[in-house]
């Protein structure tokens, strides 16, 4: 099968096709307009999409080097997004689909995320099931025991900020652009992580808290700024180091709760955040450390991307799993029911 995905649940218009299980191409058009408002502004984000979607598509098909005909299903993302954005993925998937006269497949994003594990070159071997996924992105955190394709339990996850959030609001606070998450991570490399100490939450169960966090560094700022102005950027790179490695230790923490209680050595991440390379060593030591058998999705297979949505959707594909024309975008769609749907 050779199938079209296609991601618009954000600010990235993406497209893919994949074969089998291989990527042939894996376009995207990210939107630079929200760097200057310090987030995603809605309105402006379906607009673009509106703009990119056709040429994105096209040069995936060319990429590919096929032709719109070899095409035997369209995969869009369904939600959780923004619903504007979500909006134009959809009604173009429709469209396409019913002109060419092929299958619609609708795929979750969050579980996008994470069977982008199973596209050919994501990682050196498939995770094997079950498996833990640490599900770290801009809008979810969630610990996920994935027992198969289309069998995952949502076992932890934040009751208030998402791990990228927390990257991109604390990187606010320290003047850096959205999203600040790859800069946090680029300047924390000359950076001293041990130089600042903040909070750590105390959870329960396999869940997650990034408020504080945040809330801990503000403070903190604000009373440092006031003795010295230009204390951000004279202690920008151990900030960045320190931060990045709180977040990392309250992860990391759940995970290896959850791998022990459970039982699991297999463990992967996925999402935005599974790019930050504080996060992947860490990964790698408990792999030395604890015998787990990691799973790091290659870089651009981690923020969003098309390639991961062709590719449930060629597994929705091979179950012959469609959906009808009357399918509507949906801004929340929690990844356990989107198993609910017909077998
Ligand atoms: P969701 O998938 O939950 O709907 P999203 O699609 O907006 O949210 P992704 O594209 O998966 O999120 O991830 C984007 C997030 O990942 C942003 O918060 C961004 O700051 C963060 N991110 C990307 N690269 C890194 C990195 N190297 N280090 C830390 N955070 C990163
Ligand atoms: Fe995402």
């Amino acid at each position: 099968s050779i199938i079209l995905g296609i991601e618009s649940s954000c600010d990235d218009t993406s497209a893919a096709i994949i074969k089998g299980n291989k990527i042939l191409s894996n376009i995207a058009a990210s939107q630079a307009i929200h760097n200057e408002y310090g987030g995603v502004v809605p309105e402006l984000a379906s607009r673009a999409h509106q703009q990119n979607i056709i040429p994105v598509v096209h040069k995936a098909v060319n990429k590919a080097n096929i032709q719109q005909k070899d095409i035997s299903a369209v995969g869009f993302t369904r939600g959780p997004g923004l619903l504007g954005s979500l909006l134009v993925g959809t009604s173009f998937a429709k469209s396409l689909s019913m002109s060419l006269g092929v299958p619609l497949i609708e795929v979750n994003h969050l579980q996008a995320h994470i069977l982008a594990h199973f596209i050919d070159d994501a990682n050196e071997k498939s995770p094997e099931f079950p498996f833990l996924c640490l599900t770290v992105s801009g809008g979810h955190t969630m610990i996920v025991l994935v027992r198969d394709y289309f069998d995952m339990e949502i076992i932890g996850k934040t009751i208030d900020d998402a791990a990228g959030e927390a990257f991109d609001k604390i990187g606010k606070i320290f003047g850096l652009d959205y999203p600040a998450g790859p800069i946090v991570d680029q300047l924390a490399k000359t950076g001293n992580a041990d130089a600042f100490k903040f909070n750590k939450p105390r959870l329960e169960n396999y869940n997650y808290s990034f408020s504080g966090i945040k809330t801990s560094v503000l403070y903190f700022i604000q009373k440092e700024v006031k003795k010295n102005p230009e204390f951000i950027t004279e202690n920008l790179a151990d900030l960045c180091a320190s931060v990045q490695k709180s977040i990392i230790e309250i992860l990391m923490l759940k995970v290896e709760k959850a791998a022990k209680d459970l039982n699991i050595n297999e463990v992967a991440i996925a999402g935005g955040v599974s790019a930050n390379s504080g996060l992947r060593e860490a990964m790698q030591q408990n792999a030395e450390k604890l015998g787990w058998n990691i799973y790091i999705p290659k870089f651009e297979y981690t923020t969003d991307n098309a390639a991961m949505i062709a590719m449930v959707a060629k597994l929705k594909f091979d179950k012959g799993e469609f959906a009808d024309l009357s399918v509507s975008a949906t801004a929340r769609y929690d990844i356990e029911e989107s198993f609910k749907t017909k077998d």
